[in-house]
């Protein structure tokens, strides 16, 4: 009884130490080089149904599939990948500062970004849009965001193009996720949420706000989605392979209904490798 308690316990300490290694801390070593290392870092958002989202049961989302199938291509398996959380405002830093291998993360291919990073893609096209209540009638255009409170992002595209073309005089809030934005439309103290139209549907079809939001269907921008990547990373080319090769053999097109089915998203087709739409 005794000897079984021992061995027990061993086992128990064996497991704990094949754990730690399983997990330890050399694993950013294969920052930045493809296949055959332990784990490949990818930045995703948290808090994006439909796109990416950390829940109980795991992550999930377009961004998620795609960083998924591209790792795959890299030769990491999915238990392989570690998934960080890279808000708006933080890609650039954290592709810079080497914290993932690359970035998903409803990331607009941007003049401005390009000078900082390098994009793979794009792989989805979006178009900036508004989440309004449900009974709301005042805003119709991007002209009526003029008179709005509106609520976005730090860092992001959907901030900038308020302030500088679609509507400078909009009284904007800007948070670090756009989550934090629900609650302000729900309790009035915002009139509109905006950011790209295929985050907005998975807000609009979430359970607890069903009925209480709608979008307003404005396609103020084009925003084409690309991988980030360091700058100079030979992981670019990489990516955009896997890109193609993911259209092609029809895995793209089940995970966009996968994903944006349930939203009822209506979303573009496949964009073609290097063709951005301005
Ligand atoms: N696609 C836009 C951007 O990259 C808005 C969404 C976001 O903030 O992730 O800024």
């Amino acid at each position: 009884m005794k000897l079984r308690k021992v061995t027990a316990a061993s086992a128990v300490l064996l497991s704990l130490s094949v754990a730690a290694t399983a997990c330890g801390g050399d694993k950013k070593d294969d920052k930045g080089s493809s296949g055959g290392g332990n784990t490949i870092t990818i930045g995703i958002k948290f808090d994006q149904p439909g796109i990416g989202q950390k829940t109980p049961q795991g992550y999930s989302g377009f961004d998620v599939d795609v960083a998924t199938y591209v790792a795959k291509k890299l030769g990491y398996s999915s238990d392989q990948i570690e998934w960080k959380e890279s808000k708006s405002a933080d890609r650039e830093t954290m592709l810079k500062r080497g914290d993932v291998d690359f970035i998903a993360a409803s990331y607009s291919i941007t003049p401005e970004r390009q000078k900082l990073v390098d994009f793979a893609g794009p792989y989805l096209l979006a178009h900036q849009d508004v989440l309004v209540r449900a009974d709301d009638k005042s805003i119709k255009s991007a002209a009526d965001l003029n008179k709005a409170r509106l609520c976005s992002v730090t860092g992001s595209t959907s901030a900038q193009n308020i302030k500088d073309t679609l509507a400078p005089k909009a009284q904007l809030q800007k948070y670090p996720t756009y989550s934090a934005c629900l609650t302000g439309l729900q309790n009035k103290a915002i009139d509109a949420l905006t950011t790209d139209d295929s985050i907005l549907a998975g807000y609009a079809s979430q359970a607890q706000f069903k009925g209480k939001f709608k979008l307003g269907g404005l396609k103020m921008t084009n925003e084409n989605y690309g991988i980030g990547v360091k700058k100079g990373s030979d992981l670019k080319a990489k990516i955009n392979k896997a890109l193609e090769s993911m259209v092609s053999d029809g895995s793209w097109d089940a995970a966009v209904k996968k994903n944006f089915g349930p939203a009822n998203y209506k979303n573009e087709p496949a964009p073609k490798i290097g063709d951005i739409k301005s």
